[in-house]
């Protein structure tokens, strides 16, 4: 077998007759290894069990990996016991969530990704400057119900393709500013900024994007790969975000 790198995106592997080219970067982005990290520093220093709420990973070998040190998978934070040591997930949770855990009398470590939480402050600081948010995201992701989460209840919208916009009917005149899923495709992401732009006469943007690096810096590579490989193929979940925008970037690029 011969390793070899043939571009800083892709490396070659000769096996046989046979050549497998792996996209560089690939595996975990750094606010999902923090979140690991999280629960496992909670186990060694409060102990089993350490409640996690909602998949801290979309990888069930990890899942299982934590499950058997002690970690506890939850839906919900009144599946916990009060008293409860519990880890939020990197995909950032609502206000709601947190203020149940307080009731509680639980002890939360917020493995948030710093990025999200940035996503978090900046549609705040947006909606106390009087404006609408237009978050463009997929409707019902973690990561959007955790961002809707941090505002009071219409004070955001979920668009994800530009037609939303004559759906949400959110008047020209109104004072709008954008943010965007950590894991929204990029090109779809400047197509639905493009859009807003052009509907609404005063947009405020974010100060630097939205998407996440581990996330477009492995779409560039996947699609270096694809115009090279008769096959493509992704390891990954068919509920993780990032897992699917890959398939979608690999079929775009053919
Ligand atoms: S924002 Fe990026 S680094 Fe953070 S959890 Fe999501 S994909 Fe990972």
């Amino acid at each position: 077998m011969v390793r070899t790198s043939i571009t800083p995106e892709t490396t070659q592997i000769i096996a046989g007759t046979r050549r497998i080219l792996l996209a560089n970067p690939r595996g975990f982005c750094a606010g999902v290894r923090r979140a690991i990290d999280a629960v496992e520093q909670a186990l060694e220093l409060h102990g089993a069990p350490v409640y996690v709420r909602r998949a801290i990973v979309h990888n069930r070998d990890v899942v299982e990996r934590l499950k058997q040190r002690g970690a506890v998978f939850v839906q919900e934070i009144d599946e916990m016991p009060p008293g409860a040591v519990a880890v939020l997930s990197a995909h950032g949770s609502a206000r709601g969530v947190k203020l149940a855990a307080q009731n509680r009398g639980i002890r939360v470590l917020d493995a948030i990704c710093p990025l999200v939480a940035k996503i978090h402050a900046e549609v705040e600081d947006w909606y106390r400057m009087g404006r609408h948010v237009l978050l463009i995201g997929h409707q019902g992701h973690p990561e959007i119900v955790g961002t809707l989460g941090q505002l009071p209840a219409g004070a955001v919208s979920v668009v994800s393709r530009p037609d939303d916009l004559a759906v949400i009917d959110i008047p020209r005149n109104i004072a709008v500013a954008y943010a965007v899923q950590t894991t929204f495709a990029l090109r779809d992401a400047q197509e639905m900024i493009e859009a807003i732009r052009t509907r609404y006469d005063d947009v405020a943007a974010p100060r630097a994007s939205d998407i996440c690096y581990a996330t477009t810096n492995r779409q560039r590579a996947i699609e270096t790969i694809a115009g090279k490989a008769d096959l493509v193929l992704v390891v990954g979940d068919a509920t993780s975000s990032n897992a699917c925008r890959l398939v979608e970037v690999a079929q775009g690029a053919g």
